[in-house]
């Protein structure tokens, strides 16, 4: 049989919402590796255990577990009773023909009715350890690490332990609908509020057929790569060009971007409302473009009433890179494509656009129209994982 224990720690904190963090977290979990011949999720005291059956693969599951928010580690373990006599002696028999020259034990014990202390079944342990391998002690730079947890109905040892993605289970703050465009930020912010515990579905907004559809393609392989930490997400693909094309044609050159970021709002605000989302995601990151200067954020914002989350607000551009690259969405954001916002772009936008100027603007267009064609033109996909 193959067991991960799975460990979580900020979620242990909330105490009141500690059944409900949990529940998320099991639920999240089993999602993640149902087609891996699971057996069983157990609640224990402070950790889950997740049992497979023998068939199933070690290090495909290390995978999926690895991305599973609310895991602060994890390691495959094997059981036994909570008796030092079985646990020894499994333990040993886990060792036999393993070499390595040092070792350590370090012992948790949950279950403080046990008879000995953790220092206590680390000494004893480590004697019969030793007397088996020939291994030295070595407590600060152990070639092999046995980690021991006794709990009230059993005892499990480990020879590894696996960081998680952290943060708070998927879900367990609620929904939220991120504008993801083709580039390297927005996954990244959409990466950042599902770890923080937001189930997101996404927008995109695309020239086609005044453009290509190379955006669309990037968007969708950019939702495929984060749906690995939700299971399942919906993409909704909204034809833009023709509002930018009737923006354009009323519209001066300077205010154009902002008018365009606007009427993104409008849409996937409403959107929103249908999905029961609560807040719109961007990448915006303070300063970074000439649409993203404060005055323009602020203009922007007030297209629509719910909550706007920045979460690379304060990030450099740098740091968001480094992240887009470990989270696995930089080749893909950097593919070249025909994105929307390039289309009748001009090269010296507004930095500074004021609301009045902004409504006169909006004055000429018939702005609901316009959400609305853009509403009724949406194509939903949707994406699982796994697949
Ligand atoms: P990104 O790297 O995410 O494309 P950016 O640095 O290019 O961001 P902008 O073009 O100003 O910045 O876009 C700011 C934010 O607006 C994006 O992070 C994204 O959330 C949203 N956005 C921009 N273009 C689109 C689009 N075509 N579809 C959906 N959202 C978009
Ligand atoms: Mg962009």
């Amino acid at each position: 049989m193959v067991a991960a224990l799975v460990r979580y720690h900020e979620v242990a904190l909330k105490r009141n919402n500690r059944p409900y963090f949990i529940g998320a977290l099991r639920r999240n979990l089993a999602a993640a590796v149902k087609d891996l011949d699971l057996e069983a999720v157990d609640i224990l005291q402070g950790r889950l255990l997740l049992r497979f059956g023998a068939g199933a693969d070690p290090s495909e599951i290390q995978r999926r577990l690895a991305g599973v928010f609310g895991v602060a580690n994890f390691s495959f373990v094997q059981r036994t009773d909570p008796d030092l006599a079985k646990l020894k002696s499994a333990l040993l028999s886990a060792l036999e023909g393993r070499r390595f020259d040092s070792f350590r034990v370090e012992t948790k014990r949950a279950d403080k009715s046990f008879p000995l202390t953790s220092p206590e079944i680390n000494r004893d342990l480590g004697a019969a350890v030793k007397r088996q391998s020939g291994a030295r002690v070595d407590l600060s730079a152990a070639e092999l690490t046995v980690a021991v947890e006794i709990l009230p109905r059993d005892a499990f040892f480990a020879f590894d332990k696996i960081p998680g993605a952290g943060g708070l289970p998927v879900g367990v703050s609620g929904k939220a609908l991120a504008l993801l465009s083709g580039g390297i930020d927005s996954p990244v912010a959409a990466y950042r509020l599902m770890q923080r515990g937001l189930k997101l579905s996404f927008i995109h907004f695309h020239s086609f057929p005044y453009l290509d559809r190379s955006s669309q393609e990037k968007a969708r392989a950019l939702v495929k790569i984060l749906t690995r930490h939700q299971s399942a997400s919906r993409l909704h693909l909204v034809p833009f060009g023709e509002i930018q094309r009737q923006i354009i044609a009323s519209v001066v050159k300077p205010l154009r971007v902002v008018l365009y970021r606007r009427m993104m709002m409008r849409i996937a605000q409403a959107l929103a409302a249908k999905e029961n989302a609560a807040a719109l995601v961007t990448g915006e990151s303070l300063g970074q473009v000439a649409s993203q200067t404060l005055a323009n954020l602020s203009v922007i914002e007030k297209a629509a009433t719910l909550p706007i989350l920045r979460p690379l607000v304060g990030m450099d551009k740098q740091e968001i890179i480094d992240q887009a690259r470990r989270i696995g969405t930089f080749e893909t954001s950097t593919i070249p494509d025909q994105d929307c916002c390039q289309l009748f772009v001009p090269r010296h936008p507004a930095t500074k656009a004021s609301q009045r100027d902004v409504e006169d603007a909006e004055s000429a267009l018939d702005v609901e129209g316009l959400t609305l064609v853009g509403l009724e033109k949406t194509e939903t996909e949707t994406f699982s994982f796994p697949e």
